[in-house]
């Protein structure tokens, strides 16, 4: 109710209408009382007597604001022309809505012909006079939709031609999804569409401080019964904001958060604060930071304090220092070291840094460990080491550095450079060379190192205690490199220039190396391919046999026509041939995609001729067309059960080619359902639901997997009795209309298909499962299409989301439970056909389980629905059925004309229940709901069909 806005309503009036009746003797306005004994106006006409009445009544102008589709309701009482005496001829029992759009009011004169006619309005029930004669009233009432509108506005008008009625309460409204928000967005007051199915897409937007979710903004669908419907998207809280209900409320003070997909507020880290609110980070305290790639989320860290417990050990000019950690890191964990030397003089202490000379080993600044070594420092020199510990936030302080330092004087000095080499003599093996003492030998030269090498090869030495030396085991022609050092009680002095010598060239012929023949391997290539080869084609007719031999024991099981390589045999493995003699075409029913589909008979020899469907292949087909339209009878002809459409045979040898099935008479279910709306009780609806099931559980025992089970895959025959038709290869999926290409290639029919087929082609009888669902869901709603108008990529994104259709109008929450168990997301969940046939026969025989609870908006127009249906085929004679839906008082009326049985009673028609003289018109319809119902629960509880 909510979502309706009224645009008049002529009870809520207390003071007169005064809309215009014409003629002045028509149609009068009277006060009255309402059956709360509310004072109401109301319009009363009662012009019985007088032959050719023509009574309008007209509203005032009904401005419509931005509806599109408006409902009249209507309450009035009729009375019954038998209960008027000498009315004969004069009196109707009808009368006619009519409306006009206008942009503004026209005035107060009333011309007929601009009026556009609504609906002819009759009585559900005409009041008569009780037994005692007092009258009892019947209020009637009538829902009318007028739309597409396109004026600013409208009158209604209404024409009595001579019907005795008082009009108690004109009610015009039209529904609107009221504002809500949802998901962080607020969606607007939004009208209802102008078609009954079509959903208005609505954009979301974000409520302040919040933001839209990166590719996923939200939107949500206004449906025609005024119900906000498949919210998609959302908008989160942007960063310094957290959600509290519909709204984004900034952190509080002490809080931050620092980017919008963070869910909560955090409280700031150690070390941090933020005295505003609404933060999207902490400040650091003073004396702590924030490296650059530190997140907001770790605690303000300061730099670490001085290394402890330096100390050193000097061997001549190298110097080697070790320290333990700071006592304090900082806070963090990336803490190192660096090293700072300065050479300073003695006298008075000045210092310089020590320049590029002086090494440091493994470096002077990231050390990650403890220690360090510093070689080449001068001899006899002073020098300072300061050791500083640092972390990733030591750049950032401007506080004084902490470091621990030492102060060192070195001893002697190494050995200057070697500098002079002379070559003596160069052979094939060996160089013999010479060399001069280095200039400063800073002490006794005890031994020369004499390094060589290959270029880019590994270097060996040789010492010499003397000024030459000769190196040997060289190779012949080859290019070395010579460098020398001397050493004295101080240590190795450094190496003096590079000497590159070539060893003299060897006069012996060349060895070839051993190469693989190629000739070799191009044979073994050969072999190992021809092995490879023969497998995979071995395994390959092993697969195929495999495929064509295999079955479960005890069950039959389907096989794939494909998988004969004459495609002929296969159909004449599972379908009869039939003599094109047998058969009469009489008319064409429909278009199939390879030819004509016809009625007509099949009298086969010896039997009594059949209804069947023919399903032709048109002329000039491809020899492909041919295969694929007898594809379908080679599947369908291995199928033998109630629920699945049955092949009479084919027709191959003579043309036109023909598949012949039973005929179902009503077609395919999906425009049987359009074509019935609100007409069947929901035990009905049940039983072509079992019916569905029962087939889909003996295709999927079968293994077959249908993917395309819809409605409009199903046929009905004149039983009610519903069979899954449409046989196909995947590739038969391609020719229908609701198939679209998928990202993952290939056709789907989306809104019918499981998600993870769409997604990655998985169909199995699981998927099989969810498309039933969607059938449940198809059949409940008389035909709706499923996810409205939606568009495919919604559909998915939605399901995606975790939205499920909601159950249609009048749908017993059982139903919509087993439907939504069909649409599990992971297909294990998913209930089994077996399954799904158990819980709908429970709820054919307990009908109870399918009331819909009270208060559910009901379907307006619903004339075989009874909410309360026990289950008639338990009674065993016509006395007990009578006594149940409380008729007994027509028992005698029953027997009279020879009803005796159940079944006879389930077999008749309306017309056959006046003919037993039951004239009260609410009685008749109570007798022929509880007919139908009975028939109904017959026919799908015990098989047995009730012709209609
Ligand atoms: P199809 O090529 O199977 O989709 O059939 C095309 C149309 O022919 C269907 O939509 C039905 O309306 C009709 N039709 C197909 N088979 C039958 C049948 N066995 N009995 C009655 N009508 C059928």
């Amino acid at each position: 109710l909510l979502s309706l806005v009224i645009l008049l309503d002529s009870k809520a009036q207390q003071t007169e209408l005064e809309w215009i009746s014409y003629p002045p003797n028509g149609w009068e306005e009277i006060s009255g009382l309402d059956e709360n004994y509310t004072p109401i106006r109301t319009y009363q006409v009662c012009q019985v007597m007088e032959p050719n009445q023509n009574n309008w009544l007209r509203t005032n102008w009904i401005e419509k604001g931005d509806a599109q589709r408006i409902f009249v309701e209507l309450k009035f009482t009729l009375r019954d022309c038998n209960s008027l005496p000498g009315v004969v001829g004069t009196c109707k029992e009808t009368f006619n809505l009519y409306y006009q759009e206008t942009d503004s009011e026209v005035g107060r004169s009333l011309r007929e012909n601009q009026y556009v006619k609504i609906d002819t309005i009759a009585a559900d029930e005409s009041f008569t006079q009780g037994d005692l004669g007092e009258r009892k009233m019947k209020l009637n009432t009538e829902l009318r939709i007028i739309g597409p509108l396109s004026r600013r506005g409208f009158y209604l008008a209404f024409q009595d031609v001579g019907a005795c009625i008082a009009l108690v309460s004109v009610k015009v409204y039209y529904k609107k999804c009221w504002s809500i928000i949802e998901n962080l967005a607020t969606f607007p007051d939004t009208v209802t569409g102008s078609e009954f199915s079509s959903l208005v897409e609505v954009e979301g937007m974000c409520v302040s401080d919040a933001e839209e979710e990166a590719d996923n903004s939200p939107k949500m669908h206004c449906s025609a019964e005024g119900e906000w419907l498949v919210p998609i998207g959302k908008c989160i809280c942007r960063a310094g904001f957290h959600q509290k209900g519909d709204a984004c409320e900034p952190c509080g003070r002490g809080f931050y958060k620092s980017s919008s997909q963070d869910l909560q507020c955090s409280r700031c880290p150690a070390h941090s604060f933020n005295d505003r609110e609404g933060s999207w980070r902490c400040d650091c305290e003073d004396g702590y930071y924030r490296a650059l790639s530190d997140p907001p989320s770790v605690a303000c860290t300061r730099p670490p304090s001085a290394p402890q417990n330096l100390v050193y050990n000097i061997n001549q000019t190298t110097v080697s220092l070790e320290w333990s950690p700071p006592a304090d890191t900082g806070g963090r964990n990336d803490v190192t070291y660096r090293v700072i030397c300065r050479r300073c003089s003695w006298e008075p202490e000045e210092c310089v840094p020590c320049g590029p000379n002086v090494g440091f080993s493994p470096a002077q600044s990231g050390l990650v460990d403890t220690y360090v070594t510093i070689v080449d420092l001068l001899a006899h020199a002073n020098y300072t080491f300061e050791v500083e510990a640092v972390n990733g936030v030591s750049d950032l302080s401007r506080t004084q550095r902490l470091f621990a330092a030492v102060s060192i004087a070195t001893g002697q000095a190494a050995p200057s450079q070697v500098s002079e080499v002379i070559k003596e003599k160069v052979q094939q093996r060996s160089v013999q060379l010479s060399w001069q003492e280095p200039q400063q030998p800073n002490g006794v030269i005890t031994e020369y190192e004499i390094k060589y090498y290959e270029k880019d090869r590994i270097y060996s030495t040789v010492r010499s205690k003397s000024t030459s030396a000769t190196v040997n085991n060289l190779k012949p022609s080859t290019a070395y490199v010579f460098q020398i050092r001397a050493f004295t009680e101080a240590g190795y002095g450094t190496y003096g220039p590079r000497v590159e010598i070539t060893t003299k060239e060897e006069n012996t012929a060349t060895i070839v190396s051993s190469e693989q023949n190629p000739v070799i391997i191009i044979a073994v290539v050969a072999v190992a391919g021809t092995i490879i080869l023969v497998f995979m084609v071995f395994g390959f007719i092993i697969g195929r046999r495999y495929a064509l031999a295999v079955k479960f024991p005890g069950t039959k099981t389907y096989i794939d026509p494909e998988t004969y390589e004459d495609p002929n045999r296969a159909v004449h493995q599972f379908a009869k041939e039939l003599d094109a003699s047998c058969i009469k075409i009489e008319r064409v029913i429909g278009a199939g995609e390879f030819g004509e589909v016809c009625s007509g008979r099949l009298k086969l020899p010896g039997k009594r001729d059949v209804s069947v469907a023919i399903k032709t292949l048109k002329v000039g087909y491809t020899e492909k067309q041919r295969r694929d339209f007898l594809c379908e009878a080679s599947i369908m002809g291995q199928f033998d059960h109630p629920n699945v459409v049955h092949l009479e045979g084919v027709v191959t040898r003579g043309k036109p080619v023909m598949i012949v099935i039973e005929y179902m008479e009503n077609g395919s279910l999906d425009a049987f359902l359009r074509k019935h709306d609100g007409q069947f009780t929901v035990i009905q609806l049940v039983g072509m639901l079992r019916g569905i099931a029962a087939g889909m559980r003996y295709l999927s025992d079968m293994g077959y997997v249908h993917r395309d089970l819809a409605a409009r895959n199903i046929l009905v025959n004149s039983n009610l009795v519903c069979k899954v038709s449409d046989f196909g290869l995947s590739r038969v999926i391609d020719d229908d209309p609701e198939a679209v290409y998928t990202t993952t290639g290939g056709k789907i029919p989306v809104r019918w298909t499981a998600p993870e087929a769409i997604q990655y082609r998985k169909f199995t009888s699981a998927s099989d499962v969810w498309s039933y669902g969607i059938v449940m869901w198809e059949v409940m709603s008389y035909g709706e299409r499923p996810y409205w108008d939606m568009s495919n990529q919604d559909v998915i994104k939605a399901i995606e989301e975790g939205y499920r259709l909601p159950a249609p109008m009048d749908c017993p929450p059982g139903l919509h439970q087993l439907m939504l168990d069909c649409w599990q997301k992971d297909r294990a969940e998913r209930p089994k056909f077996d399954q799904i046939v158990g819980i709908l026969d429970k709820m054919i025989r307990n009908p109870n389980t399918l009331k819909t609870p009270v208060g559910t908006c009901t379907r307006p127009i619903s004339p075989l629905l009874d909410q309360s249906t026990p289950d008639f085929t338990a009674f065993r004679s016509v006395g007990e059925w009578l006594e149940a839906i409380k008729m007994e008082r027509y028992r005698d009326n029953f027997t009279a004309a020879g009803y005796s049985s159940l079944e006879s009673v389930a077999r008749m028609s309306i017309e056959d229940v006046m003919r037993l003289g039951i004239t009260l018109v609410g009685h008749q319809k109570k007798i022929m709901s509880s007919i139908q119902t009975t028939r109904a629960q017959m026919l799908h509880l015990h098989g047995t069909g009730v012709q209609v």
